[in-house]
């Protein structure tokens, strides 16, 4: 078949790779001009499955005022009068029970675990470099209630298969040296966890799919994919300004513009854009700076040791704002970053280096935080897959797999019972 990839971020990409591994002609289409120009230019590169639990919790109103009263809040919530977004709460309240958070606990746990096997089967497969380790992920805490949740948490994931260490301080100190001039009190070692650059990982596919011998993969850079509807919703036309789009089937992944595309053609995607920041800065002092990724479970900064083209960088990602299509952000934005950052390693970054770089991007987010990947309810010949929300990197391959599985008419090498529905 000739299949039709929209979007070039983690997700198509990915997607491309399992269609063409069946053996599928394929295109992708990109509007920016290069694959993981969006949200999968910068995010935490961290391959976190033992932190996929569902956002929905039986704590969710609470995490909500917190976000209202309480301005270092990572979360807030600043387009109050969206209809679309009182849509999404409404549904993503529905989950927030013991009963549901159970549910797609276990769903969400198993498929990160999933995907985290489809991720380094892809890399062992086609050489791809992105430098990914697996060797734990380090989630650290400062006071003695993160650490009881962080206790809790452990024991959570534990029960379905992951092994997260709980440490003390001495013993976390032992693991990461840098954290000595800090306060922790202790935290976590995810055992399985891992890191890698999800940027290189997504450019470097994209790169092997389109110099394949046999069938090479067409990535067509820099044009924008337009939606009609036509008979009153029964069909549709797909075009770019080069003319209109033909093949046996598309894919749609478009990560966060994924809504307001589905909405162009008639379709509600349940799925709201959620803004984090994140920055790249150069490290000034090795032996102050964290050697492997992690998450401080008081201000929920995230960071990642990365090798970048000027040298050794650190990226730092925190904040979860829903305020709509909106990738801007003000320096303010960043303050958090540092201040939380330095607590743990000071002396570390050299945060006014001429190379530090700024960037907001926005999860697509659906309200079970469970991704969507089926066909299209009504059209036949067109599929979807998107909202991973926090967690595309890690989901990305896994998400490919399943998808290439549904085009196929195959059962789903992972159940997608669980999975956010149309
Ligand atoms: C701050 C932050 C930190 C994160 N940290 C992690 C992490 O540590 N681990 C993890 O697993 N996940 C993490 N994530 C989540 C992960 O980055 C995302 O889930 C993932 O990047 C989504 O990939 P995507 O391909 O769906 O979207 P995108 O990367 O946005 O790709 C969609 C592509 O579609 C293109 N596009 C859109 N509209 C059109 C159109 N009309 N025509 C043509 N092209 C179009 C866009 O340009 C874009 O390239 C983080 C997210 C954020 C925001």
């Amino acid at each position: 078949m000739k299949i039709i990839v929209l979007g070039a971020g983690l997700i198509g990409v990915a997607t491309a790779y399992y269609l063409w591994r069946d053996g599928h002609e394929i295109e992708v289409i990109e509007r920016e001009a290069e694959a993981a120009s969006a949200t999968s230019y910068a995010n935490a590169c961290l391959i976190s499955a033992s932190r996929a639990l569902p956002w929905p919790n039986p704590g969710s109103r609470g995490t909500l005022w917190r976000s209202l009263t309480d301005a270092d809040a990572p979360m807030r919530v600043t387009r109050w009068l969206d209809p679309a977004l009182w849509r999404w709460g409404r549904e993503f309240m529905s989950y927030a029970n013991e009963q549901e958070f159970a549910r797609l606990t276990g769903a969400k746990l198993a498929f990160a675990r999933f995907c985290q096997d489809e991720l380094e089967a892809a890399l062992a497969a086609t050489g791809v470099e992105c430098g990914y380790r697996r060797d734990g992920l380090l989630y650290v805490c400062r006071s003695d209630a993160t650490l009881a949740a962080a206790r809790a948490r452990a024991a959570l994931v534990g029960a379905h298969g992951y092994e997260a260490r709980v440490l003390g301080r001495e013993s976390a100190i032992a693991l990461e040296s840098s954290l000595a001039a800090s306060t922790v009190v202790g935290g976590t070692l995810a055992v399985s966890d891992a890191q890698g650059d999800s940027r290189a990982f997504t450019r470097a596919l994209a790169r092997w799919l389109a110099s394949r011998p046999e069938r090479p993969v067409r990535f067509r850079m820099g044009e924008t994919v337009r939606a009609t509807p036509l008979q009153r919703l029964r069909s549709f036309e797909l075009s770019t300004a080069a003319g209109k789009l033909d093949a046996d089937a598309f894919v749609v992944a478009l990560g966060p513009q994924t809504a307001a595309f589905g909405r162009a053609m008639g379709r509600r995607v349940p799925m709201y854009p959620v803004k984090g920041f994140s920055l790249t800065v150069p490290v000034r002092d090795t032996t102050k700076a964290p050697t492997r990724g992690g998450i401080c479970e008081d201000s929920l900064i995230a960071w990642c040791p990365l090798t970048t083209a000027q040298g050794p960088a650190m990226r730092i990602t925190t904040g979860a704002v829903f305020c709509g299509d909106d990738n801007g952000y003000r320096d303010a934005d960043f303050v958090a970053h540092r201040r939380h950052f330095d607590a743990l390693f000071p002396g570390a970054l050299a945060w006014e280096h001429p190379s530090v770089e700024c960037w907001a991007c926005q999860r697509p987010m659906t309200p079970s935080t469970l991704p969507i990947i089926q066909r299209d309810p009504t059209h036949a010949n067109l599929y979807w897959n998107c909202g991973q929300g926090h967690i595309g990197w890690t989901m990305s391959c896994g998400s490919g797999r399943v998808l290439a599985d549904v085009v196929a008419g195959r059962a789903p090498a992972f159940t997608t019972a669980d999975f956010q529905q149309l």
